[in-house]
Order: C-alpha cells, then sequence, then structure tokens
C-alpha cells in the first residue's frame, strides 16, 4: 500500500544562495524529492519513506532518475520533516515500522539525516538507510549509532560488473558493509537482478561470498536478509520523460528460475532470502 502524502510547506528554507549552502552543509536544510507513507517495503512494518534527492550513481536499471539531481529537489528545513515524523510517529511505533531515509542517495546529504535520524532516536523510532554504500565514508559513526537498520544496495559483486551497472567502482560499497558489520549494524542486502546485466553465476556468486563473510565480523550475523529484488519496467517512462537514453529499454524481467537459481546461490551460503 502506498498513500502519497502530498509536499508540505518549505516556508522557512532561506533564500540567498551562500545561506541557503551554508544551510544544507549544516544539515539544517534538505533537497527532497518526495516522501510516502508505506507498509511492507523498505524496512519493517508501516514506514515514513522520504526521497532524497541526488544521486552519484547512474544505474542503468534505476526506477527513481527523477531523483539524481540535487538541484531538482525541493528545500525542506530539518524541522519541516521533524514535524511530518511527529505526525505519524504513532503508526510508526504501533506496527513496528519507523522511518527509511531513501533516495537518490541519502549519504551526499548526511548532516541532515543526521539530524532527522538524532531526533527519531530521541523518539524511539526505529530508523533505515537506504543506501548503495558508495558514500558510506561520509556518514559519521554518530549517525550510524542512530541508524537502526542499513538497506544495502550491493548491486553487484564483480568490479568491472558493477562498473557497468553503476559507473562507479565497487569498493566504497565493500568497505561500507564491512565497516556496519564490524559495528554490529543490522543490514538487509539488496541485490537487484537484471537479465543480462547483473544475473552472471560469477557475479551472483562475488555478491553472496561477500554477504557471507560478512556475517564472520563484529558479533556476527549482521546480515539479517538478503533481498533478490527482480528487474521491472516501472521506471522506463521516467527515462523517457527526462530525454535519457534508457540501456534496458527491451530487458525483460527476470524468469521465475532465473529467481529461483539466483535466491539459491544466497541461500547455498547460509543466507536468509527473501
Ligand atoms: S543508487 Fe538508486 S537512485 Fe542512484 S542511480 Fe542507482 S538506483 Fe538510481
Amino acid at each position: 500500500m502506498i498513500i502519497d502524502l502530498g509536499l508540505p510547506t518549505f516556508a522557512s528554507a532561506p533564500t540567498g544562495r551562500s545561506e541557503r549552502l551554508a544551510a544544507v552543509r549544516d544539515g539544517m536544510l534538505g533537497s527532497v524529492h518526495s516522501w510516502e507513507l508505506v507498509t511492507a517495503v523498505d524496512g519493517p512494518g508501516t514506514r515514513l519513506t522520504v526521497f532524497l534527492a541526488g544521486c552519484a550513481l547512474r544505474c542503468q536499471y534505476c526506477h527513481n532518475p527523477d531523483t539524481w539531481n540535487i538541484n531538482h529537489g525541493r528545500d525542506l528545513a530539518v524541522s519541516g520533516l521533524v514535524a511530518l515524523i511527529d505526525r505519524y510517529a504513532t503508526i510508526m511505533t504501533v506496527t513496528g515500522g519507523g522511518l527509511t531515509v531513501s533516495g537518490g542517495e541519502p549519504l551526499l546529504q548526511p548532516a541532515f539525516v543526521t539530524r532527522i535520524f538524532r531526533h527519531c532516536a530521541e523518539r524511539g523510532i526505529h530508523t533505515a538507510l537506504d543506501t548503495s554504500g558508495f558514500l558510506g565514508a561520509q556518514a559519521s559513526d554518530e549517525l550510524l549509532a542512530d541508524t537502526s537498520l542499513v538497506l544495502l544496495d550491493v548491486k553487484s559483486g564483480l568490479p568491472e560488473v558493477y562498473r557497468e551497472t553503476t559507473g562507479r567502482e565497487l569498493q566504497p560499497t565493500l568497505d561500507f558493509g564491512r565497516r556496519l558489520a564490524r559495528a554490529d549494524t543490522p543490514m538487509w542486502l539488496r541485490f537487484v537482478l537484471v537479465p543480462g546485466l547483473t544475473d552472471g553465476v560469477e557475479n551472483v556468486e562475488a555478491v553472496a561470498a561477500y554477504a557471507a563473510s560478512l556475517q564472520e565480523l563484529g558479533s556476527g550475523g549482521s546480515v539479517e536478509r538478503v533481498e533478490v529484488l527482480p528487474f521491472h519496467q516501472l521506471g522506463r517512462d521516467k527515462w523517457h520523460e527526462l530525454g535519457e537514453p534508457y540501456p534496458l529499454e527491451n530487458t525483460p524481467p527476470p524468469s521465475r528460475e532465473l529467481v529461483d537459481r539466483v535466491r539459491g546461490q544466497f541461500r547455498a551460503r547460509g543466507l536468509t532470502v527473501t
């Protein structure tokens, strides 16, 4: 179930350019694309999912290319988002849910996320960070201490396939996952299965081996589950609207057999797979 909550007022945002940049750097202001109230996705329970604008990756299968440009988001003062969180705090907590910050890439705005998660921690609200991990070095220990769950998108296991899939390097994601595991931060690893792009046996094996290796760090067992997400074409119209050449124009969703094979590769490593 998805409820579009619409946009609140942004009245408190500063108007001067330098004043605005200072407020973004300080985390008093965020560039926000949209938000939704959702159930059974983006973490446990009913969640307020906030999509921040801006992303450093260019995933071929991205279904939110309209979040890529941080300048195309809407300015929202931290107080505005806090008010929205407080409005839905009861439904989030009674359903075992919480707040998820997604994107785009939330770690492009680490100070804003830090302030929001601090507020949630003070109110006892569960927090989930949905990230590729590429900018994991931007996340302070303070931010991670207030993070209940990380939804870590590992987009490929082989460096060259990761580069082809995202346009960026794999290593920062691997490093971030290890840091999380050493700190015993719960993780749900996510892997988008795209026929002809990420579905190679060796590529999947590399992700599965990495996920299994994380279970040996810290107190062990940080990876609570692996979500294998079948590719879909729901983002195609957005690529067209943006005038971006869409590389997966003719790529079908994976077959049942392929999804089963890939889930089986993760299960064979002793991982819980959904
Ligand atoms: S990290 Fe997410 S928002 Fe960024 S390009 Fe990839 S799928 Fe799109």
